[in-house]
């Protein structure tokens, strides 16, 4: 149980962040506290707390940010605040991954990007005090990390067995891409724009030449997220990192050091297909990061659920959102009654505790 919460805003005392490179209208966010217990958090120590992070990060304007105690809390609009291109490439309904391309004007068709995209509102509490774990957890489908920019970070794949990457299935036609310059894109839907590896339209405003990357978001495990620059900023490669696209090593917000993730860019994975921090994530681990489809482990398979429901597993795990679900919101999101989404749900694992 978390301690009960003031209302945000009510008690709030305004940290104005410094701007750490570049007045770039990215701006940066009021990290509105609720508490002033703030100040005896030993951020950015070795042993883990993250605050130091969290306060340098430079979140966006669509972003709020508050810090209450052992956690942070992080609302947006689910919107980026960067630009978009003026089209998608959207998959007509029922063409799923891999897309093989062969006929793209026939499979897809091209959205205007002011047409399609819908805000999906982003609302996740993560603790300040991030436990790494020996023990790995398959991130899922849907939301794993959030961004400065306001949008969520997805992991690699695009369906749940994992076998379709999301960057390596691009395409496009008469200049609309289906992942854009940013690896991101949004459901087919129009929901939930979200990045698939390296946001370089993030990276490209707050990354400093010759340094390590700075901060661009912090994953459901507490442990912060960067673009591909490692110490002197040079390049890393998925060799250079654990099986979770992570390390220990001093970053611009940690001088001491901490665990951090960092997105890739030679080859899958690009973004972070597991957690090497504790996480409460559908109560089950994952064996091991090659994410064996089928295996013991992993979140939740909605799959089946989704199929019934006739909507996109990333559509469907988007509006559960984290554990423990609110059924209501989800059904209306998803156009169905509670009823048909209580049904075609999996039961939830160690029902009963
Ligand atoms: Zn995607
Ligand atoms: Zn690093």
């Amino acid at each position: 149980m978390t301690p009960s919460r003031r209302t945000a805003g009510a008690l709030g005392l305004a940290i104005t962040l410094l701007a750490s490179s570049c007045g770039s209208d990215n701006g940066t966010t009021d990290v509105a506290t609720e508490n002033t217990t703030v100040e005896t958090v030993d951020a950015g120590s070795a042993d883990g707390g993250t605050l130091t992070g969290i306060e340098l990060a430079q979140w966006g304007d669509n972003v709020e940010v508050t810090v209450d105690g052992e956690s942070f809390r992080y609302k947006s609009n689910g919107l980026p605040n960067h630009e978009l291109p003026d089209q998608f490439l959207v998959p007509n309904e029922g063409n799923m991954p891999p897309f093989d391309g062969d006929d793209i004007s026939a499979e897809f068709y091209i959205a205007n990007t002011d047409d399609l995209i819908v805000e999906s509102p982003v609302d996740v509490e993560i603790t300040l005090n991030p436990v790494y774990s020996d023990e790995i957890t398959l991130t899922s489908l849907s939301t794993i990390g959030v961004m400065i920019s306001g949008a969520p970070l997805f992991n690699d794949y695009e369906d749940m067995s994992r076998e379709f990457v999301a960057l390596d299935d691009n395409l496009s036609l008469d200049g609309a891409y289906f992942i854009d310059a940013c690896n991101g894109h949004p459901l087919a839907s129009g929901a939930s724009y979200h990045y698939h590896g390296v946001p370089y339209c993030i990276t490209d405003d707050v990354d400093v030449d010759g340094e390590h990357s700075t901060i661009i978001g912090v994953l459901l495990d507490g442990f912060p997220v960067y673009g591909p620059k490692g110490a002197d900023g040079v390049t890393l490669s998925n060799a250079e990192l654990d099986e979770c696209s992570g390390h220990v090593e001093a970053t611009p917000e940690f001088p001491e050091g901490i665990y951090h993730y960092h997105l890739t860019e030679d080859a899958n994975p690009y973004s972070i297909d597991c957690f090497h921090g504790e996480i409460d994530y559908g109560g089950s681990t994952g064996g091991n990061a090659g994410g064996d489809a089928g295996g013991p482990g992993g979140p939740p398979d909605f799959t089946d659920a989704a199929a019934t429901l006739g909507v996109e597993v990333q559509a469907l795990e988007a509006a559960l959102g984290m554990p423990p679900f609110d059924l209501d919101a989800a059904a209306a999101a998803l156009g169905v009654s509670v009823a048909q989404l209580e049904a075609a749900l999996p039961p939830p694992p160690g029902a009963g505790g």
